[in-house]
């Protein structure tokens, strides 16, 4: 029978109420609850890629899915929110973000704000937790970006080491790791790329700039960190080539998406007169992921979490880039 000494005990060995006895059935009420909502990229049957959302409940519930502007909406009936309310970032690429709200006695709205149009499926899973597995399909990404030729630079090399940490670290070597992450996962989507460096060596910046024209490159990403005399500064910069060609527009997509997914300090955007040697037809930009002369920013970039979220961050940047040049030339039919 329920007692208090028992149900506390239930709730450590359960960290959930549902499981309790029928005493605690009395005081709460046997209405499914949900407990988590997670997502993650993964590969689905048949070679589909998905962003996959999951909605962990204690039992399974009525529910609706239906296409909104600019996403798509889960309508849930007879159920309790069970978690934090509120906005969970994703920023995947396709998928935004999640925002989960009780919005009545027994009703909830999980609403899933997307970059992209997306077909979706979706399923329940009984067991416990039960599951509700929404899976959406990110081919308008690899529709967009399949044979895209985009160049990848990491800066400096040899002797040119570029900037150097409080503690030493090198940005030659730090941007390696993060050019290497940015090429798989664009190889991963359908893009061909290209390295301007796959070993330690010292390359000048017209022989960058002859190979991204060699190979006819849709894009030039070069990648660097900001290092300046003043310990202080801080933060991601993304620069662009002072070309009317929409190097700028780059820019901006791919500062914008590195500052999510880095959450340091936005240094904005601005011209590199550097990037001028660049073929004018070819958008390019550098991007400063973090500045290695701060000491803080100097420990962040020794980590693999940086590497890899500064690659994602730019991808997603790229991808908005061309899904807006898509836009703009359906808008001018
Ligand atoms: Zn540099």
């Amino acid at each position: 029978m329920f007692n208090l000494k028992n149900f506390r005990r239930l709730m450590l060995l359960n960290g959930s109420m549902y499981m309790c006895g029928e005493g605690a059935f009395l005081l709460l009420g046997n209405r499914p609850r949900i407990t988590n909502l997670w997502s993650k990229i993964v590969d689905g049957e048949n070679r589909e890629w998905l962003s996959r959302v999951v909605v962990e409940s204690t039992l399974p519930y009525e529910y609706a899915l239906k296409e909104i502007n600019g996403g798509i909406l889960l309508e849930c009936s007879g159920v309790e929110v069970n978690m934090p309310e509120g906005k969970l970032e994703v920023n995947d690429g396709l998928l935004r973000d999640i925002n989960i709200a009780q919005t009545g006695h027994g009703s909830v709205r999980i609403q899933m704000s997307l970059e992209y149009p997306a077909v979706y499926k979706h399923a329940v899973y009984k067991g416990f937790p039960s599951r509700l597995v929404i899976g959406l399909d990110r081919s308008f990404i690899t529709g967009l970006m399949s044979g895209k030729k985009i160049v990848v630079d990491p800066g400096h090399g040899g002797k040119d080491f570029g900037g150097r940490g409080p503690v030493s670290l090198l940005e030659k070597n730090v941007v390696m790791p993060i050019a290497v992450n940015l090429e798989n996962v664009l190889k991963r989507i359908g893009a061909k790329v290209t390295l301007t460096r796959s070993s330690d060596k010292d390359i000048s910046g017209e022989e960058r700039a002859a190979l991204a024209l060699n190979v006819n490159a849709d894009a030039y990403i070069s990648i660097h960190t900001g290092a300046s005399a003043d310990s202080g500064m801080e933060g991601a910069a993304t620069l662009y080539a002072p070309h009317d060609n929409g190097s700028a527009r780059l820019a901006l997509y791919i500062q914008e998406e590195i500052i999510k997914k880095l959450k340091v300090r936005d240094r904005g955007t601005a011209g590199q007169p550097g990037l001028a040697r660049m073929d004018k037809r070819i958008p390019a930009v550098e991007v400063e992921v973090v500045t290695i002369t701060n000491i803080v920013e100097e420990v962040f970039l020794r980590g693999l979490t940086i590497q890899e979220r500064a690659a994602e961050g730019i991808l997603n940047g790229l991808i908005k880039y061309f899904a807006s040049d898509r836009l703009n030339a359906k808008g001018d039919k």
